[in-house]
């Protein structure tokens, strides 16, 4: 299986620790991806969730922590005293900006009191008093005089210089900003090269956004707008990567912010909501020079603009299989021994190992293949991990309530009956008898619930993934199907190897998008009438009933044609009853609850509605499942091995499938598989022919 024997993982070497390495099974991404974030260019990430995408991204962040050639910077929002709507924000690069003391605060405009004021003050001052001296002739009274009004001078002075410096603070701080307020504040410190992640849903936390400013609530009213501007991921992401997921949500105007920061490299930040008091308040452009990854499944690239996905110069489409050899199975073991890690699980046995292997086979719906789709495997690592522990856990309980158990009693302390013989405090009851004159201090402790458990040399065992596997707990919809099959298949009227019926067939679908096989029962019947059509009975989806169309249409063709021996075999049908014309076509999907939207059960349904109309009985110990085209080829299916086990689960002895599926085939004990590539070799394995 692998390349190195081991008994369990704990003899294997441990991961690197450079996140790059331990990427698995995504080389080629990985290095056009590599080489898109070193010439700074953008990319767009698309694959099945949990191949790694994420993984990715947080691997190239560890790679430009150690980028040498980046100057530290910081974010400082400061008011903007001519527009207290439009709050500055300055980026200050090459030193740490951690405390905004380090910032002069903008000064406010005292403006000095007027000298046209004072002089004028002056002047009529001295006339009023020139005027009063010339009248009075007493020196004491000149001297009342003059002291008077100076001293009402200087109070006027001082009330003119008053009223001037508030007359200006005022003038030149409008909406009633406290000088207090013009404080300039630290919006973010940038200390190494960014990795910021974020949702392409999150708007505020993707283009950042300004507070709203509600009477009495947080911030409290009259919070000046640049104390309210919250920075966006995209300005965070400056000169690094700006990692957006799961681009299917992301809402059209949030692609033109992205567009325009692309372009200009940089952002100004406003208010989103339009019923808040942010939505007036627009901040300057702030710098954005980033490279952009974003990522997704395949289909959701369709949800990006033209313009948007146009400026991005790499699209990377991770794998989601990888061929099953040696080599990649190693990849797989690296992959376990990575989880088990950097998860602190136990170490897995090599029989568990190979097991998570099969798995991995299994996922991927092929023998030669092995899936990437890594987190499902993860999962079921981790919930192995916790049956393990869990088990032990039982195990343990079990235990304890097996033995009585007692509570523990410990002699704290034996006092002494005479002082003089002082003795210490000695051990546990039972052990130490107290001498009739001592008095004993007992303490008791409680009993605890649950063993506290330590980590133990026990590993994860084959077991353990197995009881994952078959509780389907990894899957929801694996689950579900095997909840269905639980409660219904008792209920379904299937009977394997029965007796040779005319037109009754075995198909097979798989319920869910990763869920388990199931054998659908199909019949056909035949009648007379003058409106000939073909009526589709528990048929769901619009690719199966066009399937069953065409399977309908192809047995009149072939039968009328007489080009399958079958029809020459039983020579003595008569031309009548092979004109359609003449028929109506009943078919159904006996018991088919769930919904069936495939075209697997082509192949079984053509021959179904021949069997009834040359009443020739087709053979019970028999599955089949192909799709098949106008000229009679049959064609691969998807699931054949949940296909196949399920077959086997109900008791058939053979399953027909296309040739192009048969090097998929995982394990088919206990069943014979027959690969076919035409119509016409169906017809000696699935009709009863000897009787005719
Ligand atoms: P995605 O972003 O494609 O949905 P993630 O990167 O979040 O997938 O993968 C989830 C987890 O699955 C990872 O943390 C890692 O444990 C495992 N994993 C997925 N892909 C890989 C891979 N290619 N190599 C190693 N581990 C992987």
């Amino acid at each position: 299986m692998f390349s190195v024997q081991f008994k369990t993982t704990d003899e294997l070497p441990k991961p690197s620790p450079n996140l790059i390495n331990q990427v698995i099974g995504q080389d080629e991404a990985v290095k056009i991806v590599l080489s898109a974030v070193k010439n700074k260019r953008h990319a767009l990430l698309l694959g099945d969730p949990g191949v790694g995408k994420s993984m990715m991204v947080k691997a190239f962040g560890q790679l430009l922590e150690h980028s040498s050639d980046f100057k530290p910077y910081s974010l400082i929002a400061r008011p903007n005293i001519k527009n207290s709507e439009k709050p500055i924000v300055d980026l200050i690069e090459g030193r740490m900006i951690e405390e905004t003391a380090q910032i002069e605060s903008p000064k406010l405009m005292r403006q000095p009191p007027s000298i046209f004021t004072l002089l004028l003050g002056i002047i009529v001052s001295s006339l009023v008093l020139s005027y009063i001296l010339n009248g009075l002739s007493d020196p004491s009274s000149k001297f009342a005089v003059i002291a008077a009004i100076s001293v009402i001078g200087s109070l006027l002075v001082f009330l003119i210089l008053f009223l001037n410096i508030f007359g200006a603070t005022k003038a030149s701080m409008p909406n009633s900003v406290s000088p207090a307020d013009v404080k300039p504040l630290v919006l973010y410190e940038c200390k190494k090269r960014p990795l910021v992640r974020a949702s392409a849903y999150n708007t505020t936390k993707l283009l950042g956004d300004i507070k709203h400013c509600p009477l009495g609530g947080k911030p409290p009213i009259g919070t000046p707008p640049h104390k309210r501007v919250i920075i966006g991921a995209i300005h965070e992401a400056h000169k690094g990567i700006l990692y957006v997921d799961e681009i299917k949500t992301m809402p059209v105007d949030v692609q033109d912010y992205i567009l325009t920061a692309l372009q200009d490299k940089q952002l100004a930040i406003s208010g989103r909501n339009p019923n808040s008091s942010g939505a007036s308040v627009e901040t300057n452009p702030i710098p954005c020079d980033l490279t952009l990854i974003m990522s997704g499944n395949m289909d959701d690239a369709s949800n990006l603009r033209a313009p948007l996905l146009d400026r991005i110069d790499y699209k990377v489409v991770l794998k989601n299989k990888m061929d099953n050899n040696q080599e990649n199975r190693d990849k797989l073991l690296q992959f376990i021994v990575q989880e088990l890690e950097n998860n602190n699980l136990r170490p897995m046995s090599y029989e568990a190992c190979c097991e998570i292997v099969r798995m991995a086979q299994l996922l991927s719906g092929s023998k030669n293949k092995l899936t990437l789709r890594l987190r499902q495997l993860s999962n079921i690592i981790k919930m192995a991990n916790d049956i393990a522990t869990g088990k032990e856990l039982s195990e343990s309980i079990e235990e304890m309530s097996e033995k009585e158990v007692k509570p523990e009693v410990t002699v704290k302390a034996v006092k002494p009956a005479e002082k003089k013989n002082t003795r210490k405090i000695r051990a546990v009851v039972g052990k130490l008898k107290p001498k009739k004159s001592e008095e004993v201090i007992k303490e008791v402790k409680p009993v605890s619930k649950a063993p506290v458990l330590e980590k133990d040399d026990r590993v994860i065992e084959l077991d353990h993934i197995n009881e994952i596997i078959s509780t389907g707990i990894y899957s929801m919809s694996k689950q579900v199907a095997i909840d269905y099959l639980k409660n219904f298949k008792r209920y379904k009227n299937i009977v394997s190897n029965d007796k040779p019926k005319i037109g009754v067939i075995h198909g097979l679908a798989v319920l869910g998008a990763d869920g388990l096989g199931d054998v659908t029962k199909i019949i056909t019947k035949i009648v007379k009438s003058k409106h000939p059509r073909t009526n589709l009975l528990n048929i769901s989806g619009d690719l199966a009933k066009h399937s069953i169309t065409l399977a309908s249409a192809l047995s009149k063709k072939l039968v009328s044609d007489g080009t399958l021996s079958i029809a020459k075999a039983k020579g003595e049908v008569a031309k009548e009853d092979l004109d359609l014309a003449e028929h109506e076509i009943y078919i159904q999907f006996s018991q088919s609850y769930s919904k069936i939207d495939g075209d697997s059960a082509t192949a079984a349904a053509c021959l179904s509605i021949i069997s009834s109309l040359l009443n020739i009985p087709l053979k019970q110990d028999f599955c089949i499942t192909g799709s098949l085209d106008l000229n009679g080829e049959i064609l691969a299916i998807g699931g054949v091995n949940e296909k196949i086990n399920a077959a086997k689960e109900y008791g058939f002895k053979r399953v027909i499938i296309p040739q192009s599926n048969f090097e998929d085939v995982i394990d088919p004990e206990g069943i014979e598989v027959i690969p076919v590539t035409r119509l016409e070799e169906i017809i000696p394995l699935a009709f009863e022919l000897n009787n005719l």
